[in-house]
């Protein structure tokens, strides 16, 4: 229902819950979180329920990293849960997933990759998407990203963090809502404002069919074809 993604300077997880908290307003029944520790480890948790259940169990306050991504879920397939809540990880978990939307030929990508031998651990049409990653992954992860997103029909907005490539966070959107707040070599993704504008109020509006990839510290945004979009900055000032 909601995705937030941070890449900065600051703790991404304290950035992340904020922006989350922001978004409340769109109602959820689930929230989750993956963050990319100093180490280049991948560390992520879940909770039904509130956001507030979610801190508890992390432990916020002590946890460090400056990647991350975290999600508010409104379940659309598989029902309110621990194990259907997002971030979803493929097996090796090294790549974290927060979707928003739904992918609708989830179950024909499920079948082939049950094929490959992928094992699932939720009802979730989101699953598919870090199992596919995995499959295209082969040392490249935005490459990994285009692919699998080249193999999905449906709506989604996702925020995308892999430990093989710890100074990563990648965006992708098509038929869900998705903005990037910038400043300077801070950047954070959401579904909408509010979550940003802690950050920041220069946002790019993500039109359908675009990749944002913010790589050491920089940020490009490109087409499914590799192509770099120009982009128009565009200044919120207005008040919430
Ligand atoms: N379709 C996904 C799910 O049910 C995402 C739902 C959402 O946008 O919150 O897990």
């Amino acid at each position: 229902c909601g995705i937030v993604g941070y890449y900065g300077k600051d703790y991404a997880a304290k950035m992340v819950l904020d922006g989350l908290s922001q978004l409340e307003y769109r109602g959820y029944d689930s929230a989750g979180i993956a963050l990319i520790e100093d180490s280049g480890h991948l560390i992520y948790a879940k909770e039904k329920g509130r956001l507030k259940n979610l801190e508890e169990t992390m432990h916020v306050q002590n946890l460090e990293g400056h990647i991350g991504i975290g999600h508010t879920r409104w379940a659309t397939h598989g029902a309110p849960s621990k194990v259907n809540a997002h971030p979803h990880l493929n097996e090796a978990r090294t790549i974290a997933v927060v979707h928003n939307g739904i992918i609708e030929n989830y179950m024909e990508l499920k079948k082939e990759l049950i094929g490959y031998g992928y094992k699932f651990v939720s009802d979730t049409d989101t699953e598919v998407i870090a199992h596919l990653i995995d499959f295209y992954e082969a040392g490249n992860l935005v490459n990994a990203v285009y692919n699998a997103a080249k193999r999905l029909k449906g709506a989604y907005a996702l925020g995308i963090i892999s430990s093989n490539q710890p100074d990563t966070l990648i965006a992708v959107r098509n038929e869900s809502p998705l903005v990037i707040g910038v400043k300077g070599q801070e950047y954070m993704i959401a579904s909408d404002i509010p979550a940003l504008l802690k950050v920041t109020r220069d946002v790019y509006y993500m039109d359908n069919g675009e990749v944002a990839i913010i790589e050491k510290g920089k940020l490009r945004i490109q087409d499914y074809a590799g192509n770099l979009v120009q982009k128009t900055l565009t200044h919120i000032d207005w008040d919430i």
